[in-house]
């Protein structure tokens, strides 16, 4: 069968708009809206059909009625009046496949700009939900047509959706990463939207002791607040994670925040250098432009001599999975360690030579056994320096793969950190201030 008349034999059966009836051959001709297509096939029949009625074939006034009825052609209409024929009535008042919905996108187009309208976004991508009965009735239409090059209504629904859209907002569909999806039923004109959350890096000193990384939630309450912490629910009252956050949380009007950062410092370590790579990400914000340099300054000067961010900046979700990767990234510490025993220069120097390019056993030490798995893991030290500063201290500065235990390196941790600087002296030893010099880590 021809493509016309496939087209005659649809709409001798069924009523149909343009979009339908053109979406049944969506994949004939290029750069072309399924409206046209459909709009084009039902003129090629009205001249088609009135050539054969000034021949006197009885099939052009046929076709021209079910054009005039079934495919809601006025110039079938148009051309019946002018034949003197009856324009048949009938009962059929939308299309069999979309129940005119196609015709009505405009008023949905009305109601997903009245939702968007709360939210700051760059990019989107129209997803379209339609009730089973219409995907079954489509179905079963194109199965009984044998209908070899069209697309489904979803599909339809979806791209000229999107392209209203772009139009009305100037916003760019995106398939990948949408700031936006809004998710469409042309049927029941219901709009839902799914606010991407936002993503922004930056990398963060921490200038005290004392403060930890992420809120530390109180051990008695678990973060429900008591009396021991005050109502606060956390044992410490602040943290790097909040003092970072909060500013971004209140100026994306988001719902809530998660704090991503390549690795940790102890607590009572300081991150110094150019600081840790980390990722804040705020979920369902409705502003997404915002003035970084400002909000830098802004959390800055909440954390005064704490803690200090900087290069922040938008990024995307996969940065958070390559952080994470990172965490093993090398790290260069300086240590402030204490000797039970007076030390010597001559005791010490030879710990740089036997330390430096070695291979540390270490099984996870037993201040933090509580919450990580018991194993052994191997970190390699690429360089190792220690200065006496005085009879019983000395300076240690370290680089070495992420994820070593520095404290254990010295303290050996019973045995369980091997070698360690304690066991190689015979001296015991133990580290009483620790600070972070270097993440070694590219900016995403
Ligand atoms: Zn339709
Ligand atoms: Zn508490």
């Amino acid at each position: 069968m021809d493509v016309l008349e496939k087209t005659l034999a649809m709409l001798e059966k069924y009523p149909l708009c343009d979009n339908c009836l053109g979406r049944q051959f969506a994949l004939l001709g290029y750069g072309l809206e399924n409206s046209r297509r459909g709009e084009s096939l039902k003129l090629t029949l009205t001249l088609q059909a009135s050539a054969q009625a000034s021949e006197k074939n009885i099939q052009g006034v046929k076709t021209l009625k079910v054009l005039a009825a079934n495919g809601f052609s006025q110039t079938a209409q148009a051309m019946l009046r002018h034949l003197k024929k009856r324009i048949p009535k009938t009962d059929v008042e939308s299309c069999f496949l979309c129940e005119d919905r196609f015709q009505q996108i405009d008023s949905l187009i009305q109601k997903v700009l009245e939702k968007t309208q709360a939210y700051e976004f760059s990019t989107f991508l129209v997803g379209v939900e339609v009730p089973v009965a219409v995907a079954e009735r489509e179905d079963e239409f194109k199965a009984s047509f044998n209908v070899g090059y069209g697309e489904s209504i979803k599909h339809e629904f979806g791209r000229v959706l999107g392209k209203k859209v772009e139009a009305e907002t100037g916003k760019t569909a995106d398939y990948r990463k949408p700031d936006l999806m809004i998710i469409v039923n042309p049927f029941t004109e219901h709009v839902k939207l799914q606010v991407n959350p936002l993503f922004v890096a930056g990398r963060y000193r921490k200038l005290v002791r004392d403060i930890p990384q992420s809120k530390w939630f109180c051990s008695n309450c678990r973060g429900r607040g008591c009396s021991q912490c005050g109502g606060t629910g956390l044992l410490y009252p602040e943290s790097v994670e909040e003092l970072a956050s909060k500013p971004l949380l209140e100026a994306a009007q988001g719902e809530k925040t998660s704090f991503h950062a390549s690795g940790r410092e102890d607590i009572d370590a300081r991150m110094l250098g150019s600081g840790r790579p980390f990722v804040v990400e705020v979920s369902k914000p409705k502003k997404r432009f915002l003035d970084l340099k400002a909000l830098q300054e802004t959390i800055n000067a909440g954390a005064k001599d704490k803690v200090e961010v900087s290069r922040l900046r938008f990024t995307q979700r996969d940065v958070v999975r390559k952080l994470k990767k990172a965490e093993n990234a090398q790290k260069e510490y300086r240590a402030l360690v204490q000797f039970e025993h007076e030390v010597s220069d001559a005791d010490l120097q030879p710990l740089e030579q036997t330390l430096t390019g070695t291979t540390i056993q270490q099984q996870t030490p037993i201040r933090v056994m509580h919450r990580r798995a018991d194993l052994t893991r191997e970190r390699y030290i690429y360089k190792l320096k220690v200065k006496k500063i005085s009879p019983k201290e000395a300076l240690l500065e370290v680089r070495c793969q992420g994820g070593l235990y520095v404290k254990e390196l010295v303290s050996g941790d019973e045995g369980r950190t091997v070698p360690s600087v304690a066991e190689l002296l015979k001296n015991p030893a133990k580290i009483i201030k620790l600070d972070v010099l270097k993440v070694i880590m590219e900016d995403q």
